[in-house]
């Protein structure tokens, strides 16, 4: 069995993994970082299966990680893909009310994102709506102009670039799943890998990570899956943004929405169904152990009884074009059954309580030897960045990293 060696390890290729490589490296060139990933491509699971959206920060609770590592994650995040020409548009979104009860809640929403520090909202009427988005039909909208769109998987293997260029003894090493932690050592299907210090960010995997550290976390996460359908090239016309839906304060999900991705196609989606795979793109994908873990525990079965209503209409609409129109139909009436095809899926990694309550913060959490990012949901794309100056600083702190190699 091969045996490597190196200061610290990164486990995990998507955005948040490469995004807290590329920050330790920048600050302390002199590591030797190994970056574990075991697909052979970066950013294959939730990175590149995202909405593919910039958010601006408008949702958070003011003072929350979310909120403020969105803000300062997207000011980050705009300025890398600048300056390392990643393909994005900072193109703005409106979040459209089709009802009075929705209107009432856009200035609370309003007044929630200037409390993050966002400029320039603006309450539009029907008027000014149809000049952002001609076929979108509502009676107010909240207009966001710091919203874009960007190439998510374009950005993360710029990261891997950059990493090596400042250190090319740094390694990004793909088909390398991790199988078990001991104390300054991974087990992974190529080898031992000897480091000091790992940086757990596993996405969909990290709980059972983290037990494999020896911790305790205090949630599971589970796998609810996102189906997106594809305008077709004759119906692309009738989206020029993002058109995104008053979210329900209830749920966990911004909702079904509209959304321009970089490549010139739009999709329509995501919904949220409970996926009996962690990583089932499918739609009766099925995974026993995945499955087991998450019904047998407590907490997936207290979000079951709290939203039974909500979870059965996602369930119907997933196996149903008619119904999943018919959501759409609520901003665009005039799409139509010919207009949308089926497109890709993502899952998200929901972490979830023994009480049923969705932890929707980011946490990271730290042991003797090693940082766990335990929870890093929506919108943790747009967040990577500041996400990874919060993992430097815990790492300096607990690792003791000093700026200059003694
Ligand atoms: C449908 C959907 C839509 C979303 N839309 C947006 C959006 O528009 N904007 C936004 O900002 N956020 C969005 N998000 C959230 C965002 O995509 C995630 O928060 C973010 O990608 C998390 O990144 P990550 O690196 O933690 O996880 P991932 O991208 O899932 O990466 C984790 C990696 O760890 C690897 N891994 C796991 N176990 C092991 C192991 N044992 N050994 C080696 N490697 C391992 C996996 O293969 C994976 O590549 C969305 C998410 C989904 C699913």
């Amino acid at each position: 069995m091969k045996e490597f060696k190196y200061d610290i390890s990164v486990i995990g290729g998507g955005i948040v993994g490469l995004a807290a490589a590329y920050k330790l490296q920048k600050k302390y060139p002199y590591l030797n970082i190994v970056v574990l990933e075991k697909e052979n491509e970066l950013a294959f699971h939730q990175t590149g299966r995202n909405s593919g959206v910039i958010h601006s920060g408008l949702y958070y609770k003011p003072g929350s990680y979310r909120a403020k590592n969105c803000v300062d994650g997207r000011k980050q995040l705009v300025s890398f893909v600048k300056k390392y020409s990643v393909k994005h548009d900072i193109c703005g979104k409106i979040v459209l009310a089709t009802n009075h009860k929705e209107k009432e809640k856009l200035s609370e929403l309003k007044q929630r994102g200037e409390q993050n520090g966002l400029i320039n909202l603006e309450i539009i009427g029907p008027e000014k709506i149809q000049e952002i988005e001609p076929f979108a039909k509502g009676i107010a909208a909240l207009h966001v102009p710091e919203s874009g769109i960007v190439d998510f998987k374009g950005v993360t293997n710029k990261l891997a670039e950059l990493i090596t260029e400042i250190n090319p003894k740094s390694k990004i090493l793909t088909s390398c799943e991790v199988l078990d932690v001991n104390e300054e050592s991974l087990i992974t299907t190529i080898g031992t890998i000897n480091t000091f210090h790992s940086v757990f960010c596993a996405g969909l995997f990290s709980d059972r990570l983290s037990e494999k550290d020896k911790m305790n976390p205090d949630l599971r996460i589970i796998g609810f899956r996102g189906d997106y359908y594809d305008l077709e090239d004759h119906a692309k016309e009738k989206v020029k943004h993002l058109i995104y839906p008053v979210p329900n304060p209830e749920f966990p999900f911004l909702g079904v929405h509209f959304t321009r991705m970089t490549d010139g196609s739009i999709e329509c989606g995501p919904n949220a169904v409970f996926t009996f795979k962690r990583e089932g793109y499918g739609k009766t994908d099925f995974n026993l152990r995945d499955t087991l873990e998450a019904l047998t525990f407590s907490g997936t079965w207290r979000l079951f009884i709290n939203h039974w209503k909500f979870g059965w209409n996602e369930y119907r609409r997933a196996f149903s074009k008619r119904l999943f129109l018919k959501e759409l139909n609520k901003m665009l009436p005039d799409l139509k059954m010919s207009d949308i095809k089926v497109g890709r899926s993502g899952v998200r990694a929901m972490a979830l309580g023994k009480d049923g309550e969705v932890i929707d913060d980011f946490k990271i959490v730290k042991n003797k030897n090693n940082i766990h990012v335990l929870n890093a949901p929506s919108p943790a794309a747009t967040a990577c960045l500041s996400i990874g100056d919060e993992i430097v600083k815990q790492a300096t702190k607990s690792f003791n990293l000093k700026k200059n190699k003694c």
